[in-house]
């Protein structure tokens, strides 16, 4: 098919546009019946302390895996579910697995949870997170959530009552994937954030090209100016971690030190930790 749209532009319709369309349909329709059937869950991929590698809290990672269509990325179906506004369900269904979780962890862990641009203009957001630590009894001065520079972009106003909404029961507010995107200098001095998380497109050309190591030094000078924590994203390899250490990066996410892992796993990583801590004492 051919559509005319403005200008006299001709819009061609491919075959492979409408296969396209056809999948994001038969996704959203799988993920609104697997979010009421409670299917979606959080994993959870460990946050350590670089110089000691102590593991000091958690990123809630969503996962769904459907019976017909498999294993489905988040990078798939979080944008479906934010354009078809399944999202605060969604939203809603892993946040109060998660904290369900993190209750039983130790209790200087904190846990990390992202937050879609959309859900930063619609008010109801902080009002849901609240009921829900409400009622799993989860400690609000341990969640973070973590936004981007877009989620803050649409509706400033908006994106800043909801976050000192939050910001009064004492959750803190990571700006996550830094350094891409629509990145401002500008939004880091209208907005206070308590932690950066370095994206991992820098982390991953750390060793090899020296604009990445100059832009992360920079990163972190600007972190501590600010009195922000910070946290590398995607380390992969020994070397890219030695490296941060050496430029005074405090806190680290990757591989190297975890995949993101469901509940009962996470709960495996911890007691091992602990006993290996235990051990450590008694040495
Ligand atoms: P993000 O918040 O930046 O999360 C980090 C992503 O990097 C995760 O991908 C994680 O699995 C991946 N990662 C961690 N360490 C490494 C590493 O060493 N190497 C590589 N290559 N990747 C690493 P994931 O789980 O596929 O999630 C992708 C994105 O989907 C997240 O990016 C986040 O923006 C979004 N997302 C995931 N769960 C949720 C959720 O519950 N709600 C919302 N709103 N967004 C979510
Ligand atoms: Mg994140
Ligand atoms: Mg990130
Ligand atoms: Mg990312």
């Amino acid at each position: 098919h051919a559509k005319r749209s403005g200008r006299g532009r001709v819009v061609v319709y491919t075959r492979e546009m409408e296969e396209a369309a056809k999948r994001v349909t038969r996704i959203e329709q799988a993920l609104r019946r697997a979010v009421s059937a409670g299917e979606v869950e959080p994993h959870f991929q460990p946050i350590v302390d670089l110089t000691t590698r102590r593991t000091i809290g958690f990123e809630t990672l969503a996962r769904w895996t459907d019976r017909d269509l498999g294993m489905v990325p988040p990078s798939v179906f979080i944008p479906i579910a934010e354009e078809r506004g399944i999202i605060g369900p969604l939203s809603q269904l892993v946040l109060r697995k998660a904290t369900e979780a993190a209750r039983s962890w130790p209790s200087d862990l904190f846990l990390s949870f992202n937050l879609s641009p959309s859900q930063l203009v619609d008010q109801n957001t902080g009002l849901h997170i609240l009921a829900i630590l409400d009622r799993t009894g989860f400690d609000p001065r341990r969640l973070e959530i973590e936004i981007t520079e877009t989620g803050l972009m649409n509706d400033p106003a908006s994106a800043e009552k909801i976050v000192e909404d939050l910001r009064r029961v004492g959750i803190r507010v990571s700006l996550d994937d830094f350094g891409t995107g629509q990145s401002s200098l500008g939004r880091l001095r209208e907005f206070h954030f308590d932690k950066l998380k370095i994206d991992r497109a820098f982390v991953s050309s750390i060793l090899d090209d020296r604009p990445s190591e100059h832009i992360i030094r920079a990163i972190l000078a600007m972190c501590e100016g600010l009195g922000m924590d910070v946290v590398a994203e995607g380390i992969e390899e020994e070397a890219q971690a030695d490296r941060l250490v050496q430029f005074g990066c405090a806190g680290g996410q990757g591989y190297l030190f975890g995949r993101p892992v469901d509940a009962d796993a996470t709960l495996g990583y911890l007691r091992d930790s602990y006993r290996g801590a235990l051990r450590a004492k008694a040495i």
